[in-house]
């Protein structure tokens, strides 16, 4: 289990340099070192590719320290709008320029495709980035005319929110730390970032990229380490003003106790089990490949991940016909393989989490249509699995299983109230996905779904400019767009005594 990955060899120059360098914790543009490690390892093989500091409650002091000088007295907090905008686009176009070292750091660390990394992960990032950017300078209040005989005239400020805790998984975790540094920085936040404990390296990087893009000391620092320790400390530190989350639902819930104390705001990206309605009237050259990638991309560890598939009855036959052909056909191997269209899932625990959630299935009377097993010998790798003929009451309908594991059910011909009932049928609400020709249907079933995005013959809709988040307990709050504007930022209302 300790040795090292021979996937390192296949590295480029630029990241195997990065790993070289061993990075400690980032703390007012400082690194520091720690003897408590932790050990980090490639998914492809189970062995070890480096480690990183275990950092504590003590060391996410001294960042919110760094973060709290920066956000009060700092260069950062007398800079203008348009200079911070430039700083934000600035990282953008570094993040870009080292987008292959980064896309390959994510696949050595997650396991996921390296080319799904640097075309989605790393690509979508340096695009937020420099959409964030431009909102620097836009981050304006409002005149607002008084509703009673008061004599003031009134406006409103926009401010940033103050020092910004954020907690990232490990599932698109670049991604997910530049969801969430991008519009804090455009607003004048400062940050303190926890990357997942499995997936630590690219949050690392980035620091080394914020410090080549110059932005001060203490604005952006990273502590990396356990949720429980490092996560947990930050979540409930009384001298930050905000905390972001993506992760379980399960965890989400802990950061909202750990919240309380100093009732620091709160935004929560949190699990889902989405569905896609796939009425007969689709066009099938479309919605097979959606919805396979709507379940498999990044092996199911996707937080919109369809995952559960509610078919017209006449074409359900075809359907999972055509669809365990599809998944048949996913080209399973190691992350760092271009080729590679499925990697392992990130870690041991995860791969006995997902088969053991497959082999529940099949107990409680699923029909297995595909895959169903672990794959190869090395690694923690699942095939892509579809059940069919699940029911309601089934634990792989109503939970989370964060792999590729497609459950299907059927609903009658026509029966559109039934294929929505079913679809709303979850504690979850993040996104879901119809499929049909039919306008006035597509429109109408998009209206009656409970879910923060809706795909009409598409699944995965996601954009630096469109709003993103969950109903029910998929979360608070909204990322992308201006809304994530508003997550940052603090309004303020002035009013100035007028003379009669
Ligand atoms: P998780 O525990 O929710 O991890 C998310 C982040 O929260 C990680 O950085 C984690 O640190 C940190 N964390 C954990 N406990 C914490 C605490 N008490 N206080 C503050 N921060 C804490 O998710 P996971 O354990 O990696 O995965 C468990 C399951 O969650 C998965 O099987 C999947 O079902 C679901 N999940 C969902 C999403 C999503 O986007 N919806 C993402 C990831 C996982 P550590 O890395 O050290 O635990
Ligand atoms: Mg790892």
């Amino acid at each position: 289990m300790t040795d090292t990955s021979p996937n390192l060899a296949r590295l480029g120059d630029a990241a195997r340099d990065f790993i070289a360098r061993g990075r400690g914790l980032f703390i007012d543009g400082e690194w520091r070192q720690r003897d408590a490690q932790i050990e980090v390892f490639d998914p492809a093989t189970a062995k070890r590719v480096t480690s990183v500091p275990r950092g504590n409650a003590a060391d996410v002091d001294l960042a919110v320290a760094a973060a709290r000088r920066a956000f009060d007295e700092g260069p950062w907090a007398k800079m203008t709008p348009a200079d911070r905008g430039k700083l934000v686009w600035r990282l953008g176009d570094l993040v870009e320029r080292h987008a292959d070292e980064l896309a390959e750091l994510e696949a050595i660390d997650n396991g996921k495709p390296v080319t799904d990394a640097r075309w989605g992960d790393v690509a979508f990032s340096h695009e937020l980035l420099r959409y964030m950017a431009g909102w620097s300078t836009k981050l304006t209040g409002e005149t607002i005319p008084l509703s009673q005989p008061a004599p003031f005239h009134a406006y409103t400020l926009r401010e940033p929110v103050g020092v910004c805790a954020q907690i990232v998984p490990w599932n698109f975790s670049f991604m997910m730390a530049i969801w969430k540094v991008a519009p804090a920085l455009a607003t004048g936040c400062t940050i303190v970032l926890k990357p997942a404990e499995q997936t630590p390296l690219t949050a690392l990087r980035l620091a080394e990229l914020v410090e080549e893009a110059g932005f001060p000391n203490g604005v952006f620092n990273v502590v990396t380490g356990l949720g429980e320790e490092a996560g947990a400390a930050l979540a409930a530190h009384d001298d930050v003003d905000k905390v972001a989350f993506t992760g379980s639902t399960e965890v989400g819930k802990k950061i909202l106790e750990a919240a309380k104390g100093n009732l620091k705001k709160v935004s929560l990206e949190l699990g889902g089990k989405s569905p896609m309605i796939l009425f007969a009237d689709a066009d099938l050259d479309v919605a097979i490949p959606a919805i396979a990638s709507g379940i498999f991309y990044n092996m199911g560890q996707t937080c919109t991940a369809g995952s559960r598939l509610y078919v017209e009855d006449s074409i359900a036959d075809a359907v999972h016909e055509a669809l365990a052909e599809h998944a048949q056909g996913l080209r399973i191997g190691p992350g760092l393989d271009p080729a590679t269209q499925i990697g392992p899932l990130v870690s041991a625990e995860q791969q006995a989490k997902v088969l053991g959630y497959i082999q529940s299935g099949v107990g409680d009377g699923a029909r297995l249509l595909c895959g169903g097993r672990h794959h190869g010998d090395d690694g923690y790798f699942v095939e892509p699995t579809i059940l069919a003929d699940t029911a309601p009451h089934m634990a792989v309908v109503k939970e989370e299983i964060f792999g590729p594991v497609l459950v299907s059910a059927t609903f009658a011909d026509g029966d559109v109230a039934s294929a929505v009932r079913e679809a709303n049928d979850s504690i979850y609400g993040l996104a879901a996905s119809v499929f049909t020709q039919d306008i006035d249907k597509a429109h109408a079933v998009a209206k009656r779904i409970k879910a923060g995005t809706v795909g009409i013959n598409t699944h995965h809709v996601i954009d630096p400019a469109l709003p993103f988040g969950g109903f029910g307990q998929s979360g608070w709050g909204r990322e992308m767009g201006w809304s994530a504007i508003e997550l940052y930022t603090e309004l303020k209302s002035i009013g100035v005594a007028l003379k009669r």
